[in-house]
């Protein structure tokens, strides 16, 4: 590791100062189209990844009965939130043009989090790997019969291990389990205890450390490695995760075609995602790009506490620094956002493609969440509110861009995409808490 001088690094990046003041801050990525770091990934382990789902459905049909009536297809709904925009243009006195939509994966099947996108696929690679190298399965079976008790005893043998903030660890606990492996969870912190609760539930081991998500993934990765009977899921590092995520850029494309939304030159779309440690909004910036081009505009969203990917990104020092090391403390309500390190693989991909990052403070998070749900009947847990300060900053410290980018004439033709990262699952009593907080 480097040796970080953080006087200097004030000095290069006066920007630092106001992430130290907890403002709410718009960073726009210099390096847009500019950089082309690729990291061996191919658009083609996208489409593969996608084919990997669709062999699975007949077997997740079976495994989650719930997902009966989509086919063992696990996707959210894109939804126009019409009343939100009402009610963000007159709480802020600002107009928002364009159409303000929503990516509903905190309604997504089996896990409610954007995590049932990467976390659930890289079980599932695992799971086939396994049983193709050990004859149980070709390619063109029908992956129903996985549902038999003879694949539950057969990877009852194997672990899978994983370092979670709570929603990568419930998606990788319930699909690991279902399938009959031995889960282990490294939870940090953060994580809610009803999600702890619920995964013990389902058979999986949880370790809890009183130190956060950067700590608990080092501690699971230590104990993985000691074990050759064991998959570790590395969320700061892992490319299966990171092209699960991407899957969901297909599924967009067609969603948006069916909406009748254009994306192209006079139609820009503007995606606003929440971010922790990268790889899901990482997977889904990645995946947009290489569908849309230049004509989607992508934006990552921190917590003020946490601003790792921002710093990373902006410092390139990406994984070298944490925004302890500026005097940040790590703390959020956004539990899903608190990582104080982002991972480098990411945050290198993401130079050509990323167009900036905001910061958001958790006041707005609980105003955004008690907004939603009375404005849409919508609940969406703090983590995904992120994404809808994404419109406002734009509009206000991210203007810049537009003009930059020749988007001003556009506007009224425009599309801004939040993306709701997690919800359905928690419980009852938790919304109500959420629902009456004021910060
Ligand atoms: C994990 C998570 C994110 C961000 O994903 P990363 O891969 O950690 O960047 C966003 N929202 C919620 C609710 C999450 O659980």
């Amino acid at each position: 590791m480097r040796e970080i001088n953080i006087e200097e690094l004030c000095i290069k990046y006066p920007l630092i100062h106001e992430l130290k003041q907890l403002k709410n801050v718009f960073w726009e990525n210099e390096k847009y189209l500019k950089h082309n770091t690729n990291d061996g990934l191919q658009f083609t382990d996208v489409i593969d990844a996608q084919k990997r789902l669709e062999r699975f459905e007949p077997y997740i049909q079976l495994a989650f009965p719930e997902t009966a009536n989509v086919n063992g297809k696990i996707e959210s709904e894109i939804v126009e939130i019409a009343n939100m925009k009402m009610l963000i243009e007159r709480s802020r006195g600002q107009q928002i043009p364009g159409k303000l939509m929503l990516k509903c994966d905190h309604e997504l099947p089996i896990s409610g989090s954007i995590k049932a996108r990467g976390g659930i696929y890289e079980v599932l690679k695992h799971a086939e790997t396994l049983a193709l190298n050990n004859g149980l399965l070709q390619m063109n079976d029908n992956y129903a019969k996985m549902h038999d008790e003879s694949f539950r005893t057969f990877y009852s043998q194997y672990k899978i291990a994983v370092g979670s903030t709570g929603n990568l660890g419930l998606s990788i606990g319930i699909m690991g389990a279902k399938l009959g492996f031995n889960v282990t969870v490294h939870m940090s912190s953060d994580a809610k205890e009803w999600k702890k609760a619920l995964l013990r539930e389902k058979g999986v081991t949880v370790i809890e450390y009183e130190t956060d998500y950067s700590k608990a993934v080092e501690e699971g990765r230590k104990q993985a490695e000691l074990d050759p009977m064991c998959h570790f899921v590395d969320d700061e590092n892992s490319k299966d995760l990171f092209v699960g995520y991407a899957v969901s850029a297909l599924r967009v494309t067609d969603q948006l075609n069916q909406l009748n939304i254009k994306v192209d030159q006079e139609h820009p779309l503007f995606v606003y995602l929440p971010c922790g440690v990268g790889g899901g909004p990482g997977g889904v910036a990645y995946g947009l790009k290489q569908v849309y081009g230049e004509n989607v505009h992508i934006f990552f969203a921190e917590p003020i506490q946490s601003p790792c990917m921002l710093l990373g990104m902006m410092t390139e020092l990406h994984a070298e620094i944490s925004v302890q090391n500026i005097g940040l403390t790590n703390k959020t309500e956004a539990d899903g956002l608190a990582v104080g390190r982002a991972s480098s693989f990411v945050g290198k991909l993401m130079e050509s493609i990323l167009s900036g990052c905001y910061t958001v403070d958790d006041r707005f998070l609980f105003r955004s969440l008690k907004g939603m749900y009375e404005q849409e009947s919508i609940f969406m847990e703090p983590s995904a509110h992120a994404g809808v300060y994404g419109p406002i900053i734009l509009f206000n410290e991210g203007t810049n861009y537009l003009e930059k980018h020749n988007l001003v004439d556009q506007l009224e033709q425009s599309t801004h995409l939040v993306w709701s990262t997690g919800g359905s699952m928690v419980p009852k009593e938790q919304r109500q808490l959420y629902l009456t907080t004021e910060l």
